[in-house]
């Protein structure tokens, strides 16, 4: 086919629509800001052991979805957590082996941070914070879509004020979450997870080793969107005796013995709102945006979610070849 594909982001999305489109023969690259390939499909070493600090689990509720975690799973590098209807999968190891595994065999230049994006005699340019300039005849934006909007913003690409305003409504939550280090285990639930009922603040706690990620003690507890926001003034050490003294609360009959804490912010875990479509393509530009938060208006769990991702990814895959197959007829 010859065109050449340009992704941001090597998260559930950009890493799908990479595969998708490499399986179409198009020459892509992938540019990633991090050290490695995951997103918010992210793991922390912690000690000997290892904790997830972004997503804690997927479900499943499509065919295509399913398809690919049986690949996974039969691969090892995936596996069943718990739960029949909608099952919960998680990393065999965490989130980000998982995600380095399904890298495997696409071009990734890590460490890329992408700041500009123009369109220039039909190629569109993407150029880097060390003013690399890379050319492509697509590009696919997948970074959460505030990111995506300030990378537009920088540019002079001709965006319509309606998509821009259509856009711009999309907001996501912070959130802290507090990496426990215990001298011994806690039980946290049956399953190593706690969802329900929970002090103020907080959205879950997971214990990792009875997730079966790692063989220590390593709790995650994760605060949701509003006390984040209202803690954001505090010094990292009040907000995680904050997060520890509410853990506490959660499991009055355990003691909690601390051995090492950390704290870990996103500026975006998941979307307030989604967009009613699956990618969005710039008015009359080879330039597309895709994510966890381009859902079909018809998704059943309507939630920006790793499967949200992955289907994003697939259908703004479909969407460039079909465009690339119209332009060179
Ligand atoms: C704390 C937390 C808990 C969660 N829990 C769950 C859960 O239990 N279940 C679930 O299904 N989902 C959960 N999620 C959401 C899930 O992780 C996301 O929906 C999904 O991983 C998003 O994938 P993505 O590819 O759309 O975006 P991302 O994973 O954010 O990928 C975007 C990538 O773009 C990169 N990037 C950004 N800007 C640039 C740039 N300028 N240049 C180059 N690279 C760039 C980023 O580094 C990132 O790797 C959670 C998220 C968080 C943060």
């Amino acid at each position: 086919m010859g065109s050449t594909i340009g992704i941001i982001g090597a998260g559930m999305a950009g890493l799908t629509a990479a595969h998708q489109l490499k399986q179409e023969g198009y020459e892509v690259t992938v540019f990633e800001k991090s050290t490695s390939p995951g997103g918010r499909m992210a793991t922390r070493r912690v000690g000997n052991g290892r904790m997830d600090h972004g997503a804690v689990f997927f479900t499943v509720r499509t065919e295509a979805f399913q398809k690919q975690v049986d690949e996974w799973v039969n691969e090892g590098a995936a596996r069943h957590w718990f739960g029949d209807d909608h099952p919960r999968y998680v990393g065999t190891e965490g989130m980000n082996p998982l995600m380095k595994q399904y890298a495997k065999g696409l071009t990734i230049q890590l460490e890329t941070k992408i700041t500009d994006i123009q369109y220039e005699d039909d190629k569109v340019m993407v150029a880097d914070e060390n003013g690399n300039r890379h050319l492509f005849d697509s590009v696919v934006l997948t970074s959460p879509l505030p990111q995506t909007i300030e990378v537009l913003n920088g540019s002079t690409l001709p965006i319509s004020k309606d998509q821009r305003a259509e856009l711009g409504k999309i907001t996501f939550e912070p959130s802290y979450v507090g990496l426990f280090d215990l001298k011994f285990p806690v039980e946290i639930g049956e399953k190593g997870l706690l969802d329900d009922d929970l002090p103020k603040g907080i959205l879950k706690i997971v214990a990792n080793d009875q997730k079966g990620i790692t063989d220590s003690p390593l709790v995650s507890v994760y605060m949701d969107g509003e006390w984040t926001k209202s803690h954001d003034s505090e010094s990292k050490a009040d907000i995680l005796s904050d997060i520890l003294n509410r853990f506490r609360r959660a499991v009055p009959d355990q003691e909690v013995a601390i051995a090492a804490k950390q704290l870990k912010r996103w500026q975006y875990s998941q979307a307030e709102a989604f967009f009613p479509a699956t990618y969005v393509k710039l008015d009359h530009l080879p330039v597309y945006l895709a994510g966890d938060c381009f859902l079909d208006p018809d998704d059943e769990a309507a939630g920006s979610r790793v499967e949200s991702a992955y289907l994003s990814g697939v259908d703004v895959a479909g969407a460039i070849h079909k465009d690339r197959k119209d332009a060179v007829k």
